[in-house]
Parts: structure tokens; sequence; C-alpha cells
């Protein structure tokens, strides 16, 4: 079902959604896009090229969790009550629900669901806005998706300048817009156009062609030397990525919980073994484990790559490096090359 949202009537949308739902927008708050809780009068974000500087994957995968609380004298564990109010995320851009179908393909399996991803994906209804005109670090259409992309989404919105055409494609995203009027042919064919218009702006980033078994063919190059020679090892472009789900769990013995936080491969720590042993003791290995996943495992667990395009490492890297000029050059390095270390 399509509909048409009139811009002047978004904040009384809103308004109404937020009595009966926590509700998320992109905001602006020092100095960058964020989403943050609705409230009266609050200024939105929902035209920027680019996406929220953080991806909305820690609404459902929190930065640090409690997963279990334990008396060692009783020898009792207790899960948490998880208390999740329904959620409206409104403005989330397609590759970031893309990114959050790929991680239920890790946290919400038929055979081992993750209870606390669960109960957040079914509290939360995901209402996404296209990408009119992607930002010069986009690349969603290299990687299998497009600017107004809809998998997982419960509505996508087609901004039209004065209003919003709105395709609901779940039930509980109907019922939010049920009340307004239907969107017109002439509302269809501008959203059309728009669409084409916007998948049109972005140029190939590099070609998938073969992609991952080249990258397993060139597994020993010393390519991944010559990357890790810029790299700081920071971590920014795996914290920032709506895709990387890297988690470490820890027990705070003095509060008796068990603990999960975020944690990244391109830390040297991530991979050291209680041996010493570190199987990728060098930024070179990181690097190469950070594109490998993506590019060649992913493949492998879901059939998809594990990038969606979203720019957000090529944006913050303070370095400059550049995921897509990495690939470009591996892509063009020769398996000859291989074992020059
Ligand atoms: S953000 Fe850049 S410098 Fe930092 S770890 Fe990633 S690639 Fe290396
Ligand atoms: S690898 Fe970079 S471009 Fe791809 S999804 Fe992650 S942050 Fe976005």
């Amino acid at each position: 079902m399509t509909y048409r949202l009139p811009k002047k009537d978004l904040d009384q949308t809103l308004r109404g959604w937020a009595n009966q739902a926590e509700v998320f927008v992109p905001q602006k708050r020092e100095g960058y896009a964020q989403f943050l809780p609705w409230e009266a009068g609050a200024e939105l974000l929902l035209d920027e090229p680019h996406n929220t500087r953080f991806p909305p994957k820690d609404f459902f995968l929190p930065q640090s969790e409690t997963l279990l609380t334990y008396n060692r004298k009783l020898s009792q564990l207790e899960m948490p009550a998880l208390q999740i109010s329904p959620r409206i995320i409104f403005g989330i851009r397609p590759c970031d629900a893309r990114a959050v179908a790929l991680l239920d393909t890790v946290f919400a399996t038929a055979d081992n669901p993750d209870p606390y991803w669960q109960a957040r994906r079914e509290q939360t209804i995901l209402i996404g806005v296209g990408c009119n005109q992607p930002a010069t670090t986009c690349f969603c259409t290299s990687v299998g998706s497009s600017p107004f992309d809809h998998a997982v989404l419960d509505v996508l919105l087609t901004d039209l300048g004065e209003a919003y055409f709105v395709e609901a494609f779940t039930e509980r995203g109907e019922a939010l817009f049920a009340n307004l009027a239907s969107a017109d042919a002439n509302d269809a064919e501008q959203a059309d156009k728009i669409k084409q218009q916007a998948s049109a702006l972005l140029e190939p980033a590099f070609t998938t062609d073969n992609l991952k078994d080249h990258l397993d063919q060139i597994f020993d190059s010393s390519l991944w030397n010559e990357f890790a020679q810029s790299c700081l090892g920071c971590g920014i472009c795996t914290f920032l990525c709506p895709t990387c789900f890297c988690f470490d769990i820890v027990d705070e013995a003095q509060r008796d919980e068990r603990v999960r936080n975020w944690d990244t491969c391109m830390f040297r720590v991530y991979s050291l073994e209680a041996s010493g042993h570190n199987p990728r003791p060098s930024r070179a290995e990181r690097t190469r484990q950070r594109l490998m996943h993506k590019f060649s495992y992913w493949l492998e667990h879901a059939d998809q790559f594990g990038c969606t395009g979203c720019g957000r490492c090529v944006r913050y890297c303070p370095v400059g490096l550049d995921i897509r000029a990495m690939i470009r050059k591996a892509a063009a390095t020769p398996s000859e090359v291989m074992h020059a270390n």
C-alpha cells in the first residue's frame, strides 16, 4: 500500500507515534547527525546526503550489555529481564537497514537465536528514508543494493519535495500510516524517477566479478603489508561499521555480572590466545581479516557481502584508507606476487 505524507504533517505524525512508542530520528548534536529520541521542537536531519555518524546497530547490539548476573555463593545465574519498549526508528538509510538484515543471519538464526538481539528486533519498527542524493562516499550499488533498497524495512519513504511517497511493506508499518491519504499515480511516477536518478548517480566503486576467489588466492600476498603501513589500528572503521559485530564477553566480578562489549578484529589483543600465540600478530593480518571477512567469508556464511557500502569507514578513517581503493588494488594484484615477503 502507498500513501502520501505531506512534510507539514510530519511533526504531528511523529507526535502521534511518540504516544505509543519510543521514536528515534536523526538530529544534529555535538556537530554530527545521530539518532536521538524525538521530542517536540526537535530539528530533524532527514535530507543530509551522508549517514548518521554512528550506525543504528547499537539499538540491537548495545556497545555494552549485561548478559547475566550471578551469585557465586549460591552458584546461581540469572538473565536480566529484557524490558524493551516498542520503538520506531524513523529515517534509517537503506544501507543501515540492510546491515540489520545481515546481522540477523548471525544473531537471529533458527537454531541458535540471541535472545537479547531478538527481543529488540521484535520491538523495533524500521522506517527508512531513501537517498535522493547519495554522498560521494556511498557505494551501495557496488555491493548488491541501491539507495532505495527496502530489505527488512517496514516502510520506505521517498522525498518528493513537499511530501513523502510512503511504501508500507509490513502490517505494523502499514498501521502507522493507515490514516493518511493514498498516493496517486503521479506520486508513484515521481518516486520511480527519483529512485532511478539516485542509482545512476553512483559510479561502480569496483567490480565484484570473481572477487571472492581472487581474494582467497592472494591471502598470502605482500599487499596486506602495504595497507598496514598506513593503518593506525584505531578500530574506527569497525566500530562505525553497521555490519561489524565483534564482541568480547567478560566477567565484571565486582558487580557479579557477565557483560558483552563491542570489540574489534583491528586490535592486537582481539586474537591474542592464552598461550601468548597470536594468529594475527601484525596490522597486515588484521587488515586482511577485515577485508576478507567482508568480501570473502561473508559470502560463505550468508551468500552476501558483509559490506553495505554505507561509506562510514571511508569518511572517518583518520588516515584516509578507502576500502573501495583497497578492494580495487586487491583485485588488480596478481596472484604471482604471493609469498613476496
Ligand atoms: S580507521 Fe583507518 S587507521 Fe583506523 S583501523 Fe581502520 S583502516 Fe586503520
Ligand atoms: S565496510 Fe565500510 S562501507 Fe562497508 S558497511 Fe562497513 S563501514 Fe560501511
